[in-house]
Protein backbone atom coordinates (compact mmCIF):
# COMPACT_ATOMS: atom_id res chain seq x y z
CA UNK A 1 0.00 0.00 0.00
CA UNK A 2 2.70 2.27 0.59
CA UNK A 3 5.15 0.96 -2.12
CA UNK A 4 1.56 2.02 -4.46
CA UNK A 5 1.15 5.60 -1.94
CA UNK A 6 4.97 6.47 -3.13
CA UNK A 7 4.79 5.42 -7.07
CA UNK A 8 1.49 7.46 -7.18
CA UNK A 9 3.53 10.36 -6.15
CA UNK A 10 6.54 9.98 -8.48
CA UNK A 11 3.56 9.29 -11.26
CA UNK A 12 2.56 13.05 -10.33
CA UNK A 13 5.59 14.57 -9.90
CA UNK A 14 6.81 13.15 -13.52
CA UNK A 15 3.48 14.31 -15.03
CA UNK A 16 4.10 17.99 -13.45
CA UNK A 17 7.49 18.04 -14.49
CA UNK A 18 6.82 16.93 -18.18
CA UNK A 19 5.11 19.64 -19.62
CA UNK A 20 7.97 22.15 -18.41
CA UNK A 21 10.64 19.57 -20.22
CA UNK A 22 8.90 19.84 -23.31
CA UNK A 23 8.95 23.23 -23.42
CA UNK A 24 12.57 23.33 -22.24
CA UNK A 25 13.27 21.15 -24.71
CA UNK A 26 11.52 23.13 -27.60
CA UNK A 27 13.27 26.27 -26.21
CA UNK A 28 16.73 25.07 -27.25
CA UNK A 29 14.89 23.83 -30.21
CA UNK A 30 13.76 27.58 -31.16
CA UNK A 31 15.55 28.80 -34.15
CA UNK A 32 17.85 31.84 -33.93
CA UNK A 33 18.53 34.70 -35.93
CA UNK A 34 21.90 33.82 -37.24
CA UNK A 35 21.73 36.84 -40.24
CA UNK A 36 20.26 40.15 -38.44
CA UNK A 37 19.27 43.23 -40.64
CA UNK A 38 18.65 46.43 -38.77
CA UNK A 39 16.96 48.82 -40.86
CA UNK A 40 16.80 52.55 -39.38
CA UNK A 41 15.11 55.18 -41.36
CA UNK A 42 16.07 58.29 -40.25
CA UNK A 43 13.35 60.59 -39.51
CA UNK A 44 11.18 58.48 -40.72
CA UNK A 45 7.88 58.42 -39.34
CA UNK A 46 4.18 56.78 -40.35
CA UNK A 47 3.21 59.63 -42.38
CA UNK A 48 6.65 58.95 -44.31
CA UNK A 49 6.24 55.74 -45.04
CA UNK A 50 2.13 56.47 -45.80
CA UNK A 51 3.29 59.16 -48.43
CA UNK A 52 5.69 56.69 -50.14
CA UNK A 53 2.43 54.23 -49.82
CA UNK A 54 0.38 56.87 -51.39
CA UNK A 55 2.26 58.03 -53.32
CA UNK A 56 3.10 55.14 -55.60
CA UNK A 57 -0.60 54.52 -55.55
CA UNK A 58 -1.15 57.78 -57.87
CA UNK A 59 1.17 57.11 -59.81
CA UNK A 60 -0.42 54.38 -61.14
CA UNK A 61 -3.93 56.39 -61.29
CA UNK A 62 -5.39 54.67 -57.85
CA UNK A 63 -6.35 56.65 -54.27
CA UNK A 64 -5.41 53.92 -51.81
CA UNK A 65 -1.70 52.58 -50.82
CA UNK A 66 0.64 50.59 -52.79
CA UNK A 67 2.60 48.07 -50.58
CA UNK A 68 6.18 48.63 -50.07
CA UNK A 69 8.90 45.92 -48.92
CA UNK A 70 8.85 46.71 -45.65
CA UNK A 71 4.89 45.95 -45.52
CA UNK A 72 5.69 42.13 -46.42
CA UNK A 73 7.36 42.04 -42.17
CA UNK A 74 4.18 40.57 -40.48
CA UNK A 75 5.05 41.77 -36.77
CA UNK A 76 4.32 45.60 -36.67
CA UNK A 77 4.39 47.46 -33.37
CA UNK A 78 4.79 51.51 -32.09
CA UNK A 79 8.24 52.60 -30.98
CA UNK A 80 8.37 55.94 -28.15
CA UNK A 81 11.42 57.46 -28.78
CA UNK A 82 12.28 60.56 -26.02
CA UNK A 83 15.51 60.96 -25.07
CA UNK A 84 16.67 61.15 -21.23
CA UNK A 85 16.55 64.60 -20.98
CA UNK A 86 14.31 66.13 -24.11
CA UNK A 87 11.10 64.44 -24.93
CA UNK A 88 11.95 65.20 -28.71
CA UNK A 89 14.85 63.29 -29.29
CA UNK A 90 17.81 63.79 -31.71
CA UNK A 91 19.59 61.38 -33.79
CA UNK A 92 22.21 60.45 -31.22
CA UNK A 93 20.72 60.06 -28.29
CA UNK A 94 17.39 57.81 -30.15
CA UNK A 95 20.66 55.43 -31.73
CA UNK A 96 22.57 55.31 -28.63
CA UNK A 97 19.08 53.57 -27.18
CA UNK A 98 18.70 51.47 -30.52
CA UNK A 99 22.02 50.55 -30.89
CA UNK A 100 22.54 49.98 -27.24
CA UNK A 101 19.45 49.23 -25.77
CA UNK A 102 19.96 52.23 -22.74
CA UNK A 103 18.47 56.06 -23.01
CA UNK A 104 21.01 58.52 -22.87
CA UNK A 105 21.43 62.47 -23.01
CA UNK A 106 21.00 64.71 -26.25
CA UNK A 107 23.70 64.20 -28.65
CA UNK A 108 25.34 62.20 -26.70
CA UNK A 109 26.95 58.66 -28.76
CA UNK A 110 27.51 55.62 -27.43
CA UNK A 111 27.75 56.59 -23.68
CA UNK A 112 24.97 57.02 -20.33
CA UNK A 113 23.44 59.54 -19.51
CA UNK A 114 25.84 62.43 -18.02
CA UNK A 115 28.86 60.75 -20.24
CA UNK A 116 31.17 59.09 -17.43
CA UNK A 117 31.04 55.56 -19.17
CA UNK A 118 30.64 54.08 -22.48
CA UNK A 119 28.37 51.95 -23.77
CA UNK A 120 28.21 48.66 -26.00
CA UNK A 121 26.08 48.27 -28.95
CA UNK A 122 24.62 44.84 -30.24
CA UNK A 123 26.90 45.08 -33.18
CA UNK A 124 29.56 45.01 -30.71
CA UNK A 125 28.14 41.82 -29.42
CA UNK A 126 27.82 40.35 -32.86
CA UNK A 127 30.98 41.39 -33.58
CA UNK A 128 32.27 39.38 -30.24
CA UNK A 129 30.65 36.50 -31.08
CA UNK A 130 31.89 35.90 -34.20
CA UNK A 131 29.31 36.77 -36.47
CA UNK A 132 30.52 39.65 -39.20
CA UNK A 133 29.52 43.29 -38.95
CA UNK A 134 28.17 45.33 -41.58
CA UNK A 135 27.32 49.23 -41.02
CA UNK A 136 25.59 51.23 -43.72
CA UNK A 137 24.16 54.34 -44.59
CA UNK A 138 23.49 57.40 -47.21
CA UNK A 139 25.18 59.98 -44.63
CA UNK A 140 28.59 60.02 -43.13
CA UNK A 141 30.36 56.87 -41.46
CA UNK A 142 30.93 58.91 -38.42
CA UNK A 143 27.59 60.48 -38.50
CA UNK A 144 25.19 59.78 -35.63
CA UNK A 145 22.86 57.01 -35.90
CA UNK A 146 26.05 55.08 -37.48
CA UNK A 147 28.27 56.49 -35.07
CA UNK A 148 25.91 54.80 -32.15
CA UNK A 149 26.92 51.49 -33.53
CA UNK A 150 31.13 51.94 -32.51
CA UNK A 151 31.86 54.59 -31.06
CA UNK A 152 31.78 56.43 -27.28
CA UNK A 153 31.59 60.44 -27.51
CA UNK A 154 30.35 63.23 -25.20
CA UNK A 155 29.16 65.03 -28.30
CA UNK A 156 28.16 63.88 -31.71
CA UNK A 157 30.12 66.65 -33.66
CA UNK A 158 33.12 65.20 -32.62
CA UNK A 159 33.36 63.66 -36.15
CA UNK A 160 37.30 63.34 -35.85
CA UNK A 161 37.23 61.77 -32.51
CA UNK A 162 34.42 59.23 -33.77
CA UNK A 163 36.34 58.36 -37.27
CA UNK A 164 38.95 57.21 -35.37
CA UNK A 165 36.95 54.95 -32.78
CA UNK A 166 35.77 53.44 -36.11
CA UNK A 167 38.82 52.39 -37.32
CA UNK A 168 39.21 50.45 -33.55
CA UNK A 169 35.81 49.22 -33.86
CA UNK A 170 37.22 46.22 -36.03
CA UNK A 171 33.63 45.68 -37.89
CA UNK A 172 34.25 43.95 -41.35
CA UNK A 173 32.27 46.52 -44.01
CA UNK A 174 31.66 50.29 -43.12
CA UNK A 175 29.99 52.14 -46.46
CA UNK A 176 28.34 54.38 -48.33
CA UNK A 177 29.22 57.32 -47.24
CA UNK A 178 32.32 58.64 -45.94
CA UNK A 179 34.03 60.32 -43.38
CA UNK A 180 33.18 63.85 -42.19
CA UNK A 181 36.30 65.87 -40.78
CA UNK A 182 38.93 63.27 -41.91
CA UNK A 183 41.85 65.15 -41.10
CA UNK A 184 39.85 67.06 -38.06
CA UNK A 185 37.95 70.07 -37.94
CA UNK A 186 40.44 72.58 -39.11
CA UNK A 187 41.73 69.88 -41.86
CA UNK A 188 45.24 69.80 -39.40
CA UNK A 189 45.01 66.03 -37.86
CA UNK A 190 46.53 62.59 -39.29
CA UNK A 191 44.19 61.43 -41.97
CA UNK A 192 41.38 58.98 -40.62
CA UNK A 193 41.60 57.01 -44.15
CA UNK A 194 45.14 56.48 -43.43
CA UNK A 195 44.81 55.69 -39.80
CA UNK A 196 42.30 53.09 -41.08
CA UNK A 197 44.61 51.45 -43.16
CA UNK A 198 47.56 51.35 -40.48
CA UNK A 199 44.53 49.45 -38.80
CA UNK A 200 43.84 46.90 -41.12
CA UNK A 201 41.31 48.25 -43.15
CA UNK A 202 41.31 48.63 -47.28
CA UNK A 203 39.47 51.73 -48.66
CA UNK A 204 37.67 51.02 -52.05
CA UNK A 205 35.79 54.50 -54.16
CA UNK A 206 33.48 53.77 -56.38
CA UNK A 207 31.10 51.00 -57.67
CA UNK A 208 34.15 49.54 -60.23
CA UNK A 209 36.37 48.62 -57.46
CA UNK A 210 33.68 47.62 -54.95
CA UNK A 211 32.04 45.25 -57.38
CA UNK A 212 35.62 43.78 -57.99
CA UNK A 213 36.23 42.63 -54.07
CA UNK A 214 34.77 38.66 -54.12
CA UNK A 215 35.70 37.56 -50.65
CA UNK A 216 35.65 39.95 -47.30
CA UNK A 217 39.33 38.76 -46.08
CA UNK A 218 40.52 41.98 -45.72
CA UNK A 219 38.16 44.64 -43.52
CA UNK A 220 36.75 47.19 -45.80
CA UNK A 221 35.58 50.80 -46.34
CA UNK A 222 33.48 51.17 -49.33
CA UNK A 223 32.68 54.58 -50.51
CA UNK A 224 30.16 55.80 -52.97
CA UNK A 225 32.20 58.01 -56.33
CA UNK A 226 30.99 61.08 -55.52
CA UNK A 227 30.51 62.02 -51.77
CA UNK A 228 29.61 66.08 -50.20
CA UNK A 229 33.27 67.91 -49.48
CA UNK A 230 31.62 69.00 -46.27
CA UNK A 231 29.61 66.04 -45.07
CA UNK A 232 30.49 62.80 -47.06
CA UNK A 233 26.76 62.44 -47.22
CA UNK A 234 25.77 60.61 -51.16
CA UNK A 235 23.89 62.25 -53.74
CA UNK A 236 20.42 61.64 -52.34
CA UNK A 237 18.25 59.67 -55.17
CA UNK A 238 16.69 62.51 -56.82
CA UNK A 239 19.96 63.92 -57.49
CA UNK A 240 21.51 60.45 -57.97
CA UNK A 241 24.36 60.35 -61.72
CA UNK A 242 24.83 56.78 -63.01
CA UNK A 243 28.40 56.59 -61.17
CA UNK A 244 26.56 56.69 -58.11
CA UNK A 245 25.74 53.57 -56.28
CA UNK A 246 21.91 53.46 -54.95
CA UNK A 247 21.67 51.81 -50.88
CA UNK A 248 20.08 48.86 -52.23
CA UNK A 249 22.87 48.25 -54.64
CA UNK A 250 25.45 48.56 -51.73
CA UNK A 251 23.17 46.50 -49.91
CA UNK A 252 23.04 43.85 -52.04
CA UNK A 253 26.91 43.27 -52.39
CA UNK A 254 27.31 43.93 -49.00
CA UNK A 255 24.80 40.52 -47.98
CA UNK A 256 27.38 38.86 -50.57
CA UNK A 257 30.28 39.87 -48.67
CA UNK A 258 29.33 39.21 -45.32
CA UNK A 259 27.47 35.80 -45.74
CA UNK A 260 29.06 33.30 -43.67
CA UNK A 261 28.59 30.17 -41.31
CA UNK A 262 28.95 32.21 -38.38
CA UNK A 263 26.26 34.86 -39.34
CA UNK A 264 26.05 38.38 -39.77
CA UNK A 265 24.50 41.96 -38.43
CA UNK A 266 24.07 44.72 -40.73
CA UNK A 267 22.81 48.08 -39.63
CA UNK A 268 21.24 50.27 -42.94
CA UNK A 269 20.67 53.84 -42.16
CA UNK A 270 18.53 55.63 -44.46
CA UNK A 271 20.05 59.07 -43.33
CA UNK A 272 19.01 61.62 -45.79
CA UNK A 273 15.19 61.22 -45.33
CA UNK A 274 15.85 63.08 -42.05
CA UNK A 275 17.53 65.85 -44.07
CA UNK A 276 15.10 66.19 -46.63
CA UNK A 277 12.28 66.23 -43.96
CA UNK A 278 14.03 69.10 -42.31
CA UNK A 279 14.29 71.23 -45.31
CA UNK A 280 9.99 70.03 -45.71
CA UNK A 281 11.40 68.61 -49.37
CA UNK A 282 8.55 65.77 -49.92
CA UNK A 283 9.40 64.64 -52.37
CA UNK A 284 13.31 64.22 -51.99
CA UNK A 285 11.72 62.54 -48.63
CA UNK A 286 9.87 59.87 -50.56
CA UNK A 287 12.82 59.14 -53.17
CA UNK A 288 14.87 58.47 -49.95
CA UNK A 289 12.11 56.46 -48.35
CA UNK A 290 11.41 54.35 -51.62
CA UNK A 291 14.96 54.25 -51.73
CA UNK A 292 15.55 52.48 -48.16
CA UNK A 293 12.47 50.67 -49.20
CA UNK A 294 14.19 48.83 -52.09
CA UNK A 295 17.51 48.09 -50.05
CA UNK A 296 15.29 46.16 -47.68
CA UNK A 297 13.54 43.94 -50.59
CA UNK A 298 17.31 42.62 -51.10
CA UNK A 299 17.19 41.31 -47.33
CA UNK A 300 13.74 39.94 -47.73
CA UNK A 301 15.04 37.86 -50.91
CA UNK A 302 18.36 36.72 -48.15
CA UNK A 303 15.37 35.90 -45.75
CA UNK A 304 13.75 33.26 -48.37
CA UNK A 305 16.81 31.30 -48.29
CA UNK A 306 17.39 31.03 -44.49
CA UNK A 307 13.82 31.79 -43.42
CA UNK A 308 14.50 30.58 -39.93
CA UNK A 309 17.59 32.16 -39.35
CA UNK A 310 16.80 35.88 -40.55
CA UNK A 311 15.76 38.41 -38.60
CA UNK A 312 14.71 41.77 -40.37
CA UNK A 313 13.98 44.38 -38.07
CA UNK A 314 12.53 47.95 -39.66
CA UNK A 315 12.12 51.03 -37.74
CA UNK A 316 13.20 54.80 -37.17
CA UNK A 317 14.68 57.19 -34.81
CA UNK A 318 12.32 59.69 -34.35
CA UNK A 319 9.98 61.52 -37.09
CA UNK A 320 11.09 64.91 -38.57
CA UNK A 321 9.16 67.87 -39.92
CA UNK A 322 6.00 66.95 -38.63
CA UNK A 323 4.53 65.60 -41.98
CA UNK A 324 0.96 64.76 -42.34
CA UNK A 325 -1.15 63.79 -45.09
CA UNK A 326 -3.20 66.45 -45.65
CA UNK A 327 -3.08 69.90 -46.19
CA UNK A 328 -5.41 73.67 -44.72
CA UNK A 329 -5.14 74.67 -48.47
CA UNK A 330 -5.75 71.83 -50.25
CA UNK A 331 -8.67 71.26 -48.23
CA UNK A 332 -9.91 67.09 -48.44
CA UNK A 333 -7.75 67.09 -51.70
CA UNK A 334 -4.61 65.49 -52.59
CA UNK A 335 -2.83 65.17 -55.85
CA UNK A 336 0.42 63.58 -54.78
CA UNK A 337 0.87 62.10 -58.05
CA UNK A 338 2.20 65.95 -59.04
CA UNK A 339 4.95 64.96 -56.65
CA UNK A 340 6.97 63.06 -59.76
CA UNK A 341 7.25 66.70 -61.51
CA UNK A 342 10.16 67.70 -59.07
CA UNK A 343 13.65 66.19 -60.82
CA UNK A 344 16.10 68.03 -57.93
CA UNK A 345 15.91 68.04 -54.19
CA UNK A 346 16.01 71.44 -52.67
CA UNK A 347 19.92 71.57 -51.95
CA UNK A 348 20.58 70.97 -55.21
CA UNK A 349 17.54 73.50 -56.65
CA UNK A 350 19.05 75.71 -53.62
CA UNK A 351 22.64 75.36 -55.40
CA UNK A 352 21.35 76.17 -59.12
CA UNK A 353 19.83 79.32 -57.86
CA UNK A 354 22.89 79.99 -56.34
CA UNK A 355 24.28 80.10 -59.41
CA UNK A 356 21.93 82.17 -61.16
CA UNK A 357 22.04 84.96 -58.04
CA UNK A 358 26.53 84.99 -58.32
CA UNK A 359 25.57 85.85 -62.26
CA UNK A 360 23.09 88.24 -63.16
CA UNK A 361 22.37 89.71 -59.51
CA UNK A 362 21.87 92.00 -58.32
CA UNK A 363 22.24 94.02 -61.82
CA UNK A 364 20.53 91.71 -64.01
CA UNK A 365 18.04 89.10 -62.14
CA UNK A 366 14.44 88.69 -62.68
CA UNK A 367 12.16 86.45 -61.54
CA UNK A 368 11.60 85.79 -64.91
CA UNK A 369 15.06 85.44 -65.91
CA UNK A 370 15.03 81.90 -63.19
CA UNK A 371 11.27 81.26 -64.45
CA UNK A 372 12.63 78.84 -66.87
CA UNK A 373 14.81 76.70 -64.43
CA UNK A 374 11.45 76.36 -61.85
CA UNK A 375 9.79 74.58 -64.55
CA UNK A 376 11.67 72.29 -65.83
CA UNK A 377 13.22 71.02 -62.24
CA UNK A 378 9.93 70.93 -60.64
CA UNK A 379 6.69 71.40 -63.02
CA UNK A 380 5.56 74.24 -61.19
CA UNK A 381 3.45 76.80 -63.36
CA UNK A 382 3.57 73.77 -66.65
CA UNK A 383 2.37 70.63 -65.16
CA UNK A 384 1.31 71.99 -62.02
CA UNK A 385 -1.27 74.81 -62.03
CA UNK A 386 -0.52 77.62 -60.10
CA UNK A 387 -2.92 80.48 -58.59
CA UNK A 388 -2.18 84.28 -57.96
CA UNK A 389 -1.26 83.49 -54.37
CA UNK A 390 1.60 80.78 -55.09
CA UNK A 391 3.17 83.33 -57.88
CA UNK A 392 3.07 86.43 -54.83
CA UNK A 393 4.88 83.93 -52.22
CA UNK A 394 7.18 82.76 -55.42
CA UNK A 395 8.26 86.56 -55.94
CA UNK A 396 8.62 87.02 -52.41
CA UNK A 397 10.99 84.62 -52.02
CA UNK A 398 12.79 85.33 -55.32
CA UNK A 399 13.47 88.88 -53.48
CA UNK A 400 14.64 87.36 -50.22
CA UNK A 401 16.69 84.92 -52.31
CA UNK A 402 18.54 86.81 -54.60
CA UNK A 403 17.81 90.60 -52.76
CA UNK A 404 18.40 89.63 -49.63
CA UNK A 405 14.91 91.57 -48.78
CA UNK A 406 13.08 89.18 -46.53
CA UNK A 407 9.67 89.51 -46.37
CA UNK A 408 9.57 90.34 -42.45
CA UNK A 409 11.61 92.84 -40.00
CA UNK A 410 11.10 89.73 -37.23
CA UNK A 411 13.70 87.00 -37.69
CA UNK A 412 11.39 85.06 -36.00
CA UNK A 413 8.67 85.21 -38.56
CA UNK A 414 11.15 85.06 -41.15
CA UNK A 415 12.07 81.76 -39.80
CA UNK A 416 8.67 80.48 -39.61
CA UNK A 417 8.46 80.96 -43.22
CA UNK A 418 11.46 79.85 -44.82
CA UNK A 419 13.73 78.22 -41.52
CA UNK A 420 17.33 78.61 -42.33
CA UNK A 421 16.92 77.25 -45.71
CA UNK A 422 17.48 79.21 -49.33
CA UNK A 423 13.92 81.21 -49.02
CA UNK A 424 13.36 80.26 -53.25
CA UNK A 425 14.24 76.64 -53.02
CA UNK A 426 11.97 76.04 -49.57
CA UNK A 427 9.02 77.81 -51.52
CA UNK A 428 9.28 75.83 -54.81
CA UNK A 429 9.07 72.76 -52.42
CA UNK A 430 6.45 73.84 -50.06
CA UNK A 431 4.11 74.95 -52.78
CA UNK A 432 4.79 71.25 -54.27
CA UNK A 433 3.84 69.97 -50.78
CA UNK A 434 0.41 72.32 -50.53
CA UNK A 435 -0.39 71.61 -54.53
CA UNK A 436 -0.52 67.98 -53.72
CA UNK A 437 -1.69 67.47 -50.33
CA UNK A 438 0.68 67.09 -47.91
CA UNK A 439 1.59 69.41 -44.46
CA UNK A 440 4.69 70.28 -42.39
CA UNK A 441 4.64 71.56 -39.04
CA UNK A 442 8.70 71.86 -37.79
CA UNK A 443 11.99 72.19 -39.64
CA UNK A 444 13.06 69.92 -36.07
CA UNK A 445 12.27 66.34 -34.95
CA UNK A 446 9.08 65.36 -33.20
CA UNK A 447 7.85 63.14 -30.53
CA UNK A 448 5.79 61.41 -31.98
CA UNK A 449 6.52 57.29 -31.71
CA UNK A 450 7.28 55.74 -34.87
CA UNK A 451 6.27 52.22 -36.59
CA UNK A 452 8.62 48.87 -36.02
CA UNK A 453 8.25 45.92 -38.31
CA UNK A 454 9.62 42.70 -37.87
CA UNK A 455 10.01 39.32 -39.49
CA UNK A 456 12.06 36.39 -38.78
CA UNK A 457 12.50 34.40 -34.74
CA UNK A 458 11.14 36.83 -31.57
CA UNK A 459 9.43 38.77 -34.71
CA UNK A 460 6.00 38.49 -32.24
CA UNK A 461 8.48 40.11 -29.02
CA UNK A 462 7.84 43.38 -31.06
CA UNK A 463 4.23 44.40 -31.78
CA UNK A 464 2.60 46.38 -29.22
CA UNK A 465 3.83 49.85 -27.92
CA UNK A 466 7.13 49.25 -26.79
CA UNK A 467 10.22 51.68 -26.54
CA UNK A 468 13.65 52.24 -28.48
CA UNK A 469 15.63 51.10 -25.79
CA UNK A 470 13.41 47.76 -25.54
CA UNK A 471 14.64 47.35 -29.27
CA UNK A 472 18.43 45.56 -29.37
CA UNK A 473 17.35 43.72 -26.04
CA UNK A 474 14.90 41.46 -28.24
CA UNK A 475 17.30 41.24 -31.00
CA UNK A 476 19.79 39.51 -28.80
CA UNK A 477 17.16 37.61 -27.47
CA UNK A 478 16.52 36.37 -31.05
CA UNK A 479 19.83 36.12 -31.58
CA UNK A 480 20.48 34.33 -28.42
CA UNK A 481 23.39 36.54 -27.23
CA UNK A 482 23.80 37.95 -23.62
CA UNK A 483 21.40 40.76 -23.25
CA UNK A 484 23.49 42.73 -20.78
CA UNK A 485 25.71 44.70 -23.10
CA UNK A 486 28.20 45.78 -20.20
ZN1 LIG B 1 17.46 65.19 -37.88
Amino acid sequence: MRKLKIYLLLFIIFIQILPERASAQDKAQEPKARYVFYFIGDGMGLAQINAAQAYKAALQGKIGIEALNMDKLNALGLVSTYAQNRYITCSAAAGTALATGQKTSINTIGMNADRTAPLNSIAWMAKKHGMKVGIITTVSLNHATPAAFYAHRPDRNDYYEIALQLTESNFDLFGLGGLKDAKGKKGDQPDAYDIARQKGYQIVKGREEFMKINKLDKKIIAINANIDPENAEVPVALDRGPEDMSLAEFVSKSIALLDNPNGFFMMVEGGQIDWACHNNDIATTIGEVLDFDQAIGHALDFAQKHPKETLIIVTADHETGGLTIGNALKHYDSDFGWIRHQKASQPALAKMFKEYKNRFCPANCSFDGIWPIIQEKTGLGKDIPLNEFDRTQLQMSFRASMLGQMPFPSEEANYLLFGGNDPLALMVTRIIAQKAGFGWTTWSHTGIPVPVRAQGPGQKSFEGFIDNKDIPHLILKAMGLPQNLN
